[in-house]
């Protein structure tokens, strides 16, 4: 990286690049939204508009394993944000890639409680399918290659500077770009958040997630399993055979000492502890793959806009997966800006006259936003502590809950339209 005597001279001898939106991070967020625009600004051409939204996309990492946002993660896309994708015209790249979710089993380990949601009871084709971030990044990235967007990868965001009617961002290479709007899809760390001293609440679980990929015995069946543990909980998604090879997902939350442990203990040893945890519903556990872990905490931005700046994803909102919720909920964002978008180009003094990056944009997505937001943020709050949790009201409390509902079922509808994240709105 240049020093800041180096950067000034660089930035002094390039053009700066003018656009209407420059996004900061191209992972899940970031990349849907920026071909979510591009798609805008193809339909804004086609029907003649006089000057189709310019974008430029931020991303310090090309497609690699060292890559953060398209790591080994599997992660659960809800059947809402499906039908969110097929609308931006994403889904049919995605769809190769990804494995149906037909049941859902939710236990909780030492007591009675346990439910199941299923797709054919429901009237559906699957509850949700589960993709691996790596090969989606890949296919992102090959699609922003294609598409008209400037593209600055690998390059990392140096500063923004705020002025009236645009915002000033510098890269760490020195060049520059102005825009009416920046998106900031940057992350937990966002650089854009802390370049304009915007707060970020922190709540803490004192729990860390294992993550790995567990070769079982009997093929999956496209089964999910959630399991609540007294030391947190446990989800298993189905993953794409693998040579005929059956694999589930595994994130395990755990306190951070045991997690630590876990995460470098002989594989025979891990592969034992996760079966006395789980149980034998998904058969034989056989083998395990490389682990992670992650620390778990829930990250918010109190009030996720800032002058001609938004913040999204993660950057706005970094939940714990035990819900699988957290792309999802960014999804929910992105789609909501895009409108946001184009209710603003749609105004008839055109584009021309309508500024994208005003703070009645900005304020609109806020207020559209908060209610989503806060809902979901609530609940999965509400999960992990109430599930995590050995206090007796609680426990009956929970098993009840549970056992309600796979004893009547029309009690499903409301649960399961959350957990397939229809649940926008209410
Ligand atoms: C173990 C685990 C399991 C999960 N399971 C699910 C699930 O089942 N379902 C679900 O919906 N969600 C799940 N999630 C959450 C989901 O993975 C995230 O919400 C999502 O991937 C976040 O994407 P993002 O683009 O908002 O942020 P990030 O992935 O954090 O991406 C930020 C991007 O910004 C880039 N960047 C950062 N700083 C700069 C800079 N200065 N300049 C340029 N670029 C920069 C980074 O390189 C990165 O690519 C899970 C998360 C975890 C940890």
């Amino acid at each position: 990286m240049a020093n800041p005597n180096e950067l000034a001279d660089l930035a002094s001898s390039t053009q700066i690049n003018e656009v209407d939106i420059a996004i900061v991070g191209g992972a899940m967020a970031g990349a849907t939204l920026a071909l979510g625009l591009a798609e805008l600004a193809k339909q804004q051409a086609s029907i003649g508009a006089d000057a189709p939204i310019k974008i430029a996309l931020i991303e310090a990492h090309k497609p690699s394993n060292e890559h953060p946002g398209f790591d080994a993660r599997s992660i659960a896309i809800s059947h809402g944000s499906i039908f969110e994708l097929k609308q931006l015209g994403l889904w049919q790249h995605l769809d190769p890639l990804a494995t149906p979710i037909s049941n859902i089993h939710v236990s909780d380990r030492g007591h009675f409680g346990m439910t199941e949601l299923n797709s054919e009871s429901l009237h559906l084709p699957y509850l949700g399918q589960v993709v691996e971030l790596e090969a989606v990044g890949n296919k992102l990235f090959s699609l922003l290659e294609k598409s008209d967007i400037a593209l600055y990868c690998p390059s990392r965001l140096h500063s923004v500077e705020a002025r009236i009617d645009s915002q000033l961002l510098t890269l760490e290479d020195g060049q520059q770009i102005s825009a009416k709007l920046v998106v900031a899809a940057d992350g937990v760390n966002s650089k854009v958040r802390q370049a304009f001293k915007q707060p970020l609440e922190q709540v803490e679980f004192g729990q860390s997630a294992i993550i790995a990929n567990i070769h079982t015995e009997q093929p999956h069946a496209g089964w999910a399993y959630e399991r609540f543990t007294q030391t947190g909980p446990l989800a298993l998604l189905p993953m794409a055979d693998n040579k005929g090879d059956s694999r589930l997902s595994l994130v395990w939350a755990l306190p951070p000492e045991e997690a630590e442990r876990l995460l470098t203990a002989p594989k025979s040893e891990f592969i034992d502890k996760l079966q006395q945890a789980f149980g034998y519903r998904a058969g034989r556990f056989v083998d395990v793959g490389n682990r992670f872990s992650y620390p778990l905490t829930l990250s918010y931005m109190p009030r996720p806009i800032y002058h001609r700046t938004v913040f999204l994803g993660n950057a706005a909102q970094t939940l714990h997966p035990i819900a699988g919720q957290g792309f999802n909920l960014g999804l929910r964002d992105v789609v909501c800006l895009i409108e946001v978008l184009k209710q603003v180009l749609a105004n008839p003094e055109g584009q021309a006259g309508k500024d994208v990056g005003s703070s009645e944009l900005t304020h609109l997505f806020l207020e559209r936003r908060k209610t989503d937001r806060q809902g979901t943020m609530n609940s999965i709050e509400f999960l992990v502590r109430g599930f995590s949790n050995d206090y007796w009201p609680l426990v009956v409390g929970r098993n009840l809950g549970l056992r309600l509902l796979s004893w009547f079922p029309p009690l499903k509808a409301p649960v399961a339209r959350r957990a397939m994240g229809w649940n926008q709105g209410e």
